[in-house]
């Protein structure tokens, strides 16, 4: 279930940043509709970071238009926890609601952590931290859910569950998501559009015509998966280290 498609949750226009003499984005037009997921691909380096953080306010030193319309949260690939604080104290970091505590715990709830409330963080799996991370970024019940490399440090099989309970929290609550990966499956996967950015620019903004639940082996997730590995050249992205700051 997905929210209307007419509204959107971004416009960005002319998106431009340039760290000193080097210009890392150009002329990037941007438009999130409520409720798509879209899914960012390209090669280390390519500014992928630079846009999301743009477009989650955590950069202000961007050139063009930016509207975003909702609210936003962000999940990075490391969970970024407070060691010292509970889990349920870390989710709702921040959070200044009466019902904060409620939430933080039916958020928990959702992402299947229910019965680590009161743990301490480095006593988390890492697909548990990244639970943790997802929790603390929903109990915001944002419009925009903007994720960078998320899945990006767990094992596959943890992987493919945390793509399952993302897809099953987008149903749940349909906002519209960005989500930075150099997992080209995974976009294919998830996404509704992949953007494949190229020099600063997004060089292909390419629909996926098939709907979930989507499988790995269906014809038209390999070819499409073929078809963004060709843009990004041979071999893609590799893995690479978080860079945001
Ligand atoms: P990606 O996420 O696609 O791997 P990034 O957006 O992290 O790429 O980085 C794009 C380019 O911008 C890189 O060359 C990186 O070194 C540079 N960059 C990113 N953030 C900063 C910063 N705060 N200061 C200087 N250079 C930066
Ligand atoms: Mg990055």
């Amino acid at each position: 279930m997905s929210a209307p498609s007419t509204r959107s949750v971004v416009d960005a226009r002319g998106i431009g940043r340039s760290f000193g003499e080097v210009e890392v984005l150009h002329g990037i037009d941007l438009r999130l509709e409520a409720g798509e997921i879209v899914a960012l691909v390209g090669r280390s380096g390519s500014g992928k970071s630079t846009l999301l953080r743009v477009i989650a306010g955590l950069d202000d030193g961007f050139t063009g238009d930016l509207d975003v319309h909702g609210s936003r949260a962000v999940s990075f690939q490391e969970p970024r926890l407070l060691p010292w604080r509970s889990v349920r104290k870390n989710v709702t970091l921040n959070l200044k609601r009466p019902d904060a505590d409620g939430l933080g715990v039916r958020a928990l709830a959702e992402v299947g952590l229910g019965h680590r409330l009161d743990a301490w963080p480095l006593t988390l799996s890492g697909g548990e931290a990244q639970r943790a991370s997802l929790a603390r970024a929903l109990v915001r019940e944002p419009d925009l859910l903007l994720l960078d490399e998320p899945f990006g440090a767990l094992d596959a099989l943890t992987r493919l569950e945390a793509h399952a309970l993302l897809t099953s929290l987008w149903r749940e609550h349909g906002f519209a998501a960005l989500l930075v990966t150099h997992d080209v499956e995974e976009a294919v996967l998830l996404a509704d559009r992949i953007l494949v950015l190229e020099d600063g620019r997004i060089a292909q903004d390419i629909a996926v015509p098939v709907a979930r639940p989507r499988e790995r082996g269906d014809a038209r997730i390999v070819e499409l998966r073929e078809r963004i590995l060709g843009h990004l050249g041979v071999g893609a992205d590799v893995p690479e280290k978080e860079t945001a700051r």
